[in-house]
């Protein structure tokens, strides 16, 4: 038996700032993963051999400045790149949209006037808004405490603090806020554009993860989810880090080590220790116990509380609520290895759109569609995919010549309809991603050499993210901020005293952010500080 002052269980990259921030503060750290690599759904592997990618997560944006500039990541090899072009969505009719600096409005010209104005609008509402939304993403949302003691008074000061925040938005942005949370991506789109390629441009972040149609209620929040984010200060930007995702989760851990954090992989937790309502250590797979002042867990939260927490340590309405967490992003995730660079029959040849997150969903009716027929069917028949090939922006992943390509497709069911299993149907939902991009880009099945193949069950089972959900649990209204994970639990403690959420299930959610760690550490620390405070 080994004794620390804090224990992480998951060494995603929320485990690791965590780890890093507690260490740097003092404290002595061990985060524990269950994998052979450090990194969750941020990892860079070879998936055929002498080609390499980020084998989930696969681009960059919502990585938190304040993080990256904390815990000197740079110092730690991170770099990342800009994409040359943000979007390219190409149509079946052979019209296009590429966006990106500069180059919007020239390309939304070519398809409607009206939406050239329409687009500058929407875009500087969206901004304003997501600028106001960034101060919340790095401080625990108002927690609802029951009483009136202490907590109560720091949740009365949080949640006044929060409402100040949002002054700074006229009454008309409140409102254009309010619309963002409820309403349907779909629906607010439609009212602004005409152009089909405009809409999907915007639809296509409403649907990410989000196994739903871009006509459902709270879609518009995960579009406005994905805009949260910046590169190099670039708002709104999204782009690469060289050596894939794994290069963000390397720094990361080489930073957290750097102030004395100790990273074991190869270690899997089976329980949490809890002795009188208090969370006291972890016992591992092959037995090792770990007694611990505050245990930390990195894991999707129904992991925890249904898999990890003994059930008698809970109440029983806790344990009952947090079994109806929501999961299932719906997404089936590719890594491809080809021999050469596809060719869109949109706009043929080698370019700056091949550097782009190129999106296949050439309008809002054909994602209604994918998410009717995965529901029906399991997977859609002509299903969403968003392209990279980040081997255009970073020459280590590939053999000089050849390239690699993420595809990350949307709208498959979590879990098979008539109880079929996805391992009987790897291959052909993964014939199916391929020959959706060879239709827009003919010759892109002949030039696969290589593919890795990941459903939602794979994602489960390979990476802890249970339905596959990649967000650990959906950003819908009912978990979110305040509730999420559960109401009463959002600034970051568990229901058991020394026991705190750390990872994506957690507030601001999923995304590769650093986020949730920062947000947990701080809260660790004015806990630890209050502790000796009281002695
Ligand atoms: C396919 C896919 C594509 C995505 N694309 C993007 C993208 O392009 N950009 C973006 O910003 N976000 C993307 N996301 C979302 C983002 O990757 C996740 O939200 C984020 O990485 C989660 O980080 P985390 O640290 O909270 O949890 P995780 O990365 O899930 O880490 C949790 C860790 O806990 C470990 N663990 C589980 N059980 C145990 C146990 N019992 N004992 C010890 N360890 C355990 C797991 O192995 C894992 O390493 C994507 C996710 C997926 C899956």
């Amino acid at each position: 038996m080994t004794e620390t002052d804090v224990v992480i269980i998951g060494a995603g990259h929320n485990g690791l700032a965590c780890a890093a921030y507690l260490a740097k503060a003092g404290l002595s750290v061990r985060a524990l993963e269950r994998r052979t690599v450090v990194g969750g759904a941020a990892v860079t592997e070879e998936f055929h051999p002498g080609f390499r990618n980020s084998v989930a997560a696969y681009t960059v944006s919502l990585l938190n400045p304040k993080v990256i500039r904390d815990l000197r990541l740079a110092d730690h090899g991170l770099r990342i790149v800009e994409r040359r072009a943000q979007n390219f969505l190409p149509a079946p009719d052979g019209s296009l949209l590429l966006t990106g600096e500069g180059r919007t409005s020239q390309s939304v010209a070519k398809l409607s006037a009206h939406d050239t104005e329409a687009i500058s609008e929407f875009s500087r509402e969206l901004e304003a808004i997501a600028d106001v939304l960034r101060h919340f993403v790095l401080r625990a949302p108002p927690n609802l405490v029951e009483g009136f003691g202490a907590a109560a008074l720091r949740e009365a000061f949080n949640a006044a603090g929060s409402a100040n925040m949002l002054r700074t938005l006229s009454m008309a942005q409140k409102r254009d806020l309010f619309d963002l949370f409820t309403r349907s991506a779909g629906e607010m789109l439609d009212e602004r554009f005409e152009n089909d390629l405009v809409k999907a441009l915007f639809g296509f972040d409403a649907i990410v993860g989000n196994y739903a149609s871009p006509y459902a209620a709270g879609s518009a929040y995960v579009m406005l989810h994905h805009a949260f984010g910046e590169v190099n200060g670039k708002k709104g930007v999204w782009g690469h880090a060289i050596g894939g995702m794994g290069a963000i989760t390397q720094a990361l851990a080489h930073a957290a080590r750097g102030h004395g954090a100790e990273i074991e992989t190869g270690a899997s937790v089976r329980e949490v220790i809890v002795e009188k309502d208090r969370a006291a250590g972890v016992i591992l797979e092959n037995g090792e116990t770990i007694r611990a002042r505050y245990v930390v867990s990195n894991v999707n939260p129904k992991l925890l509380y249904t898999r990890l927490v003994p059930a008698h340590a809970l109440e029983a309405d806790f344990l009952t609520r947090i079994k109806r967490w929501r999961n299932g992003s719906g997404t089936f995730r590719m890594n491809v290895a080809l021999s050469a660079l596809p060719s869109f029959s949109a706009l043929p040849g080698d370019g700056d759109h091949l550097t782009a997150g190129i999106i296949i969903a050439p309008s809002l009716a054909y994602m209604d569609r994918a998410w009717h027929d995965a529901r029906d069917l399991g997977w859609s028949r002509e299903p969403v995919v968003e392209m990279l090939i980040p081997s255009t922006l970073d020459d280590s992943l590939a053999p000089p010549g050849l390239h690699v390509s993420s595809l990350f497709c949307q709208h498959v069911a979590p879990e098979l309809p008539e109880g079929r299993s996805w391992d009987d149907h790897r291959d052909e939902v993964a014939d199916l991603m391929i020959a959706t991009v060879d239709k827009y880009a003919p010759g892109f099945a002949a030039s696969v050499i290589g593919r890795q193949a990941l459903t939602p069950l794979d994602l489960e089972r390979d990476f802890g993210l249970l339905g596959g959900d990649i967000f650990h649990g959906a950003l819908t209204l009912n978990q979110l901020f305040s509730a999420r994970p559960m109401l009463g639990h959002a600034d970051y403690r568990g229901p058991l005293k020394g026991l705190y959420h750390c990872g994506s299930g957690a507030h601001p959610g999923g995304g590769v952010t650093g986020a949730p760690g920062h947000n947990a550490a701080k809260v660790i620390l004015a806990d630890h500080r209050a502790l000796f405070a009281s002695r």
